[in-house]
């Protein structure tokens, strides 16, 4: 089969003839029909996972037909449309009886620890191997197993509840979705926040309340100080809400500015969750911001297996509609493929590209 890959770490990925993988017992192999290629992609092709080991095949986003069955799989059948769960995990430590799989030390990421699916085949234990409803594409089945589902596991990380209202901090690939999903969940108001025009006005048509960001770099860190553009997202979070802030707040940027932000704009037991990456240290005024309106600072990593089949039904019905997201495919060649990474490497590059085998 052909497959991209990753022979070594900060170099083009490379195309290559593999043997096609056997399934073993309990695995299934995926002829791959659409795989994203993601930020993280061009985080691991530069250097920057400390966890990956070259050559490997990247892609954490697939989705496509089950190409053969391993000894003792009953669950699929030949034929079946898929997209995998991207962290293969043991299944029986504590960690991952208890629902909570991401933390399972033997857990092991395609497209990162294991080969992935910018291929035409792929090998993952069954489990892995979702339905994938007839109703949603396979570009879209791709997109939907990793900024998706990682939206989805922040809003269940705060708690919403039917009626509250949400900010979300940062409207890429996963806050387009943060916002429709939000507003599926039972959302009263979304706000949406985020410096770039074209993306507000994409969250407008969601629903969502646009609110102008300061452009990073602009805004200095604390309270509304020294947001020299005039666009201080908080006073205009809570000039919105008459001054009382929203319940559940998503920071998907990852930068201690906007960390901040999210606390600040809770209302009185409020909860800020953090799912933007940054090992940036962040300040806070622990009295005024934390311990007085008594809010709550959570933090979300990834998604669970067992989120999955909530948001394919979502998608299924189109409250979660990726289709200005998922806005360009590419064939699986190495020339292509790097231009995209080079595009993401650059900040340039649109919502989502997936390539089509
Ligand atoms: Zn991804
Ligand atoms: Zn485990």
């Amino acid at each position: 089969m052909r497959a991209l890959r990753l022979d070594t770490i900060g170099r083009p990925v490379v195309s290559a003839e593999l043997p096609t993988p056997q399934p073993g017992p309990g695995d299934v192999l995926v002829r791959v029909r659409a795989a994203g290629i993601c930020h993280s992609d061009a985080h691991y092709r530069a250097g920057r996972s400390a966890s990956l080991v070259a050559p490997v095949t990247l892609g954490h986003e697939v989705a496509g037909e089950i190409a053969a069955l391993g000894e003792g799989v009953s669950s699929h059948a030949l034929g079946d449309r898929v997209c995998l769960h991207y962290l293969v995990t043991c299944g029986r430590c504590a960690h991952c009886v208890a629902g909570r799989e991401q933390f399972c030390p033997s857990g092991k990421m395609i497209g990162h620890h294991r080969d992935g699916g910018h291929a035409e085949f792929i090998l993952v234990p069954a489990r892995n191997a979702v339905p994938l409803p007839a109703e949603i594409p396979f570009e879209h089945g791709a997109a939907l197993m990793c900024s998706s589902a990682t939206s989805l596991h922040a809003i269940r990380r705060g708690r919403l509840a039917p009626g509250e209202t949400v900010a979300v901090i940062g409207i890429g690939g996963l806050g387009i979705s943060a916002v429709q999903l939000a507003k599926a969940l039972g959302a009263l108001d979304v706000y949406a926040i985020d410096f770039d025009e074209a993306k507000l006005a994409l969250a407008e048509r969601f629903g969502a309340v646009a609110i102008r960001a300061a452009r990073p770099g602009v805004a200095a860190s604390g309270a509304a100080a020294g947001q020299t553009d005039g666009h201080d997202p908080v006073a205009r979070l809570r000039e919105l809400t008459g001054g009382r802030g929203v319940d559940v707040v998503l920071e998907l940027v990852g930068s201690p500015v906007t960390m901040r932000q999210a606390i600040q704009m809770c209302a009185v037991h409020g909860r800020a969750v953090i799912a933007g990456l940054s090992r940036t240290p962040m300040e806070l005024d622990t009295y005024r911001e934390l311990l007085g309106p008594e809010t709550e600072l959570i933090g979300s990593n990834d998604h669970l297996l067992a989120e999955l089949p909530l948001l394919l039904e979502l998608a299924r019905r189109k409250a979660l509609d990726l289709t200005d997201v998922v806005v360009r495919s590419v064939p699986l060649e190495a020339d292509a493929v790097n231009g995209v990474l080079d595009a993401l490497d650059a900040y340039t590059a649109p919502l989502r590209t997936v390539i089509v085998p």
